[in-house]
């Protein structure tokens, strides 16, 4: 039976832009090298410094990839 994993291009994770964003929370202009967390999926960042949005994402995130292991159990 196959088991549920984790895609690796959908997950959302910490990268420090290349490029100059946009927080796609707040609008604050990213600048390059900043600290973001960016979601593949929607192709989108959020910042840290301008508004907490990545931390937040990324608390939400492990949040719900341990509920995730939760639920699908190891035993
Ligand atoms: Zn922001």
């Amino acid at each position: 039976m196959p088991r549920r994993r984790r895609q690796r291009g959908g997950d959302p994770y910490w990268l420090n832009l290349k490029f100059a964003g946009t927080c796609k929370k707040c609008g604050a202009k990213l600048a390059k090298g900043a600290r973001a967390f960016y979601f593949p999926n929607g192709k989108y960042v959020v910042g840290s410094d301008c508004c907490g949005a990545a931390e937040k994402a990324a608390g939400d995130f492990n949040a719900s990839a341990f509920d995730d292991a939760m639920m699908s159990g190891s035993w």
